[in-house]
């Protein structure tokens, strides 16, 4: 039985910074809109990235060459990388193609198609922020890449190139402007990428939540609820079954981050989309400083300063959607921090796992269904879900407006699985 009478133009399932993002951008334009979602807002991978607004992100990690270095990475015991061998055989598949992509011509049109999503991506957030009182979750800073040293630095001039062919500027730190910059850090480490236009935010889950607040200020509606299943009528989607209700739909977007793969094969077609898991811990009262977020290049993680202390978050591990979290990698997190701020306290601190929801083209799928005209998709965003946010919502407002979206979106179409 249908219990919501007063039907939205627009139901957004998933309350993460996607599907914020997108119920905000579709009211900014004067759509009604209800956001569905089993936890509150910002409670799903939102909740614990690294914070990092990373204008850099259009180089995806299969760089040229990856295969070759994939034994290598998962041999590290404290490496980035993990596969469980209970699991490898259901990872093959994802991960033959994610390497498959890694080839030089399929690399530079990836790299391309992100460049254009993250076109102003800090500024976007800022001004989302702002507009939503939540600017105070929102910074604008430098993004540090951190190396032992200039050779160090120069085994990476692939990725290095490919951004700077897209516009990505930066300076080069090296001694002491980067330790004058960034005292806290280890005297093992000497080089470091100051990227431009960069930011982060101080608290994500918070950042989500203000901006759900406020779309609910301005009239939004936010329902708590397992969605189930998708009710059809005459062909054509027409509501939400979940654990306690249906829920009757004019137009729907699907931003469920990884679990929109489920909802997705009920309207179009079963896609590769896979759980990244990815681990942080936040250490409280660090007994250090840190100004700007940094990605440190050889472990393949981020130290972010945060309301609360010092995030560092990364890793990369396949597994189960609801596999318990591997407390080993919460360990490299920790051997990690320890290397890259010698003088840091670890006495308080909290751990969390989350899924980075992943295509092995490293591309999310932003577009409208195959199948149905009135629903669109926007999910799918990997390692720069935080950063895409505001973007993804500007254009999933335009192809629910009927208008020609700001990006050429036929690289993220659906169609391409
Ligand atoms: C360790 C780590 C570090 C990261 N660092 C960064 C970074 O620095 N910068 C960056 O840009 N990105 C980063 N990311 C990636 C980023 O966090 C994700 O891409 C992004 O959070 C995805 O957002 P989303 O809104 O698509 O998904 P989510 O935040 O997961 O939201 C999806 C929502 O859908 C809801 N949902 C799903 N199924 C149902 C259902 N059936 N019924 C009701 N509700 C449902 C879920 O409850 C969830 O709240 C990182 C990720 C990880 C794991």
């Amino acid at each position: 039985m249908d219990t919501q009478r007063n039907i939205s133009d627009v139901t957004v399932v998933g309350a993460g910074i996607v599907g914020i993002s997108c119920a905000l951008q579709l009211q900014k334009k004067g759509h009604s809109v209800i956001v569905v979602d089993k936890l509150a807002p910002g409670e799903g991978t939102s909740f614990g990235n690294a914070g990092v607004l990373a204008e850099c992100g259009c180089v995806p990690v299969n760089l040229p060459g990856f295969a070759w270095k994939v034994p290598g990475l998962m041999l590290d015991s404290h490496g980035p990388l993990s596969i469980p061998f209970s699991y490898m055989h259901r990872a093959a598949p994802w991960g033959l193609s994610f390497m498959w992509n890694s080839r030089t011509s399929k690399f530079n049109r990836v790299a391309d198609a992100l460049s254009s999503l993250l076109q102003n991506a800090t500024q976007r957030h800022l001004q989302q922020a702002s507009e939503n009182n939540a600017g105070q979750w929102v910074q604008s800073s430098p993004y540090y890449y951190l190396y032992r040293d200039e050779a160090n630095f120069r085994d990476d001039s692939v990725a290095w190139n490919a951004r700077e062919n897209r516009g990505i500027t930066y300076d080069l730190l090296q001694d002491e402007q980067l330790h004058n910059a960034e005292p806290a850090v280890s005297g093992q480490f000497n080089f470091a990428v100051s990227l431009h236009n960069h930011g982060y935010v101080s608290n994500p889950e918070k950042l989500v939540k203000a901006l759900a607040d406020s779309f609910v200020r301005k009239g939004g509606r936010i329902l708590q609820a397992d969605i189930r299943d998708i009710r059809f009528t005459d062909g054509q989607p027409s509501g939400l079954i979940t654990h306690k209700e249906t829920l009757p739909i004019n137009s729907l977007v699907v931003a469920a981050g990884v679990w929109s793969r489920k909802l997705a094969a009920k309207l179009d077609r079963d896609i590769p989309l896979q759980s990244e898991r990815g681990y942080h811990i936040e250490i409280k009262d660090p007994g250090i400083t840190l100004h700007s977020p940094i990605m440190f290049a050889d472990g393949k993680l981020v130290a972010t300063p945060m309301e609360n202390g010092i995030r560092f978050a990364g890793l990369v591990e396949f597994g189960d959607l609801d596999a318990e979290p591997n407390e080993d990698f919460c360990h490299r997190l920790f051997y990690h921090a320890k290397r890259l701020f010698p003088e840091i306290k670890t006495d308080s601190y909290s751990e969390w796992m989350g899924h980075r929801p992943s295509l092995p083209d490293s591309l999310p799928v932003i577009g409208r269904s195959e199948n149905y005209s009135n629903v669109f998709y926007a999910f799918g965003h990997q390692h720069m879900g935080l950063t895409l946010g505001p973007h993804t919502g500007e254009l999933i407002a335009q192809l629910v407006d009927g208008e020609q979206p700001g990006v050429d979106l036929t690289p993220f179409s659906i169609s391409r699985f």
